[in-house]
């Protein structure tokens, strides 16, 4: 019996602000049968208390702990490198996650000496932040991205940019490639793992995206089953896969 399942968001339970149909309810289903459920995100631009809230808006119940996103792991990793002040292109819910565990947050478009360059989603990005980017990576400092997804669903099929593509825009005018953050390195997958102290064969990795979700999960030693829910259409051979979160605790739970 699996001890865990780790569900992504975006794609996997909703698109934009509209839970996709059945979700909650598997949700429930697998935490009434035994089995733990973690929250994982790319998504930069949410707090740990931003994420709570919104899966709660949309009918998931979730205790902060079992929630993680890429803006509380870059927070992590900067008190870990122990970087004082660091450069960022992002939103509020990545500077909130940075100054609430200690380390201080600026605007990339300052020109003060900083540590390292944190790049997330930044909805308001523009050519004054690719610039002051350049200016800080051409001090060598670390540069970071939360994720590398290119873009995330929204209602109705649509897509939106996503960090991917500012990182790609910054890492071109430095000539320089970031550390990532969050899927597809295993480090978030195996921070909820070690925490919990399961095993990776016990946990599944759920999400809408071969080459991040997935590719994490296989990296962390763990099963992976791919939903078409979001921006994946078509399964590569041999990924176990169906329409949506609620055929796979169905299938999980028939086991
Ligand atoms: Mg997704």
């Amino acid at each position: 019996m699996p001890k865990a399942v780790i569900l992504d968001l975006d794609g996997t339970l909703y698109r934009g602000q509209t839970p996709i149909p059945g979700a909650p309810e598997a949700v429930e289903s697998l935490r009434e049968a035994g089995i733990a459920v973690r929250f994982l995100t790319n998504n930069s631009s949410m707090s740990r208390d931003m994420l709570v809230q919104k899966l709660g808006r949309l009918g998931f119940l979730a205790e902060p702990e079992e929630v993680y996103g890429t803006a509380i792991a870059a927070a992590a990793w900067a008190r870990e490198q122990r970087w004082q002040r660091v450069a960022v292109i992002g939103e509020a819910g990545l500077f909130e996650a940075l100054e609430s565990t200690g380390t201080h947050a600026i605007d990339a478009r300052e020109e003060q000496t900083v540590d390292a360059l944190i790049v997330g989603i930044c909805r308001t990005f523009d050519y004054a932040m690719l610039d002051g980017a350049l200016q800080h990576l051409r001090r060598g400092v670390p540069f970071l991205a939360t994720n590398t997804d290119a873009t995330f669903p929204q209602e109705g099929g649509r897509e939106s940019p996503g960090a991917g593509s500012m990182v790609a825009a910054v890492a071109c005018v430095a000539g320089r490639s970031p550390q990532v953050v969050g899927k597809p390195e295993p480090r978030m997958v195996l921070d909820l793992i070690r925490q919990s102290g399961w095993e990776s064969s016990q946990v599944w990795v759920v999400g809408d995206r071969v080459e991040t979700d997935l590719l994490a999960g296989e990296r962390a030693g763990c099963p992976t089953y791919l939903v078409l829910s979001g921006v994946t259409h078509t399964a590569p051979n041999g990924q176990l896969v169906g329409p949506d979160v609620a055929a796979f605790a169905r299938e999980l739970l028939r086991r």
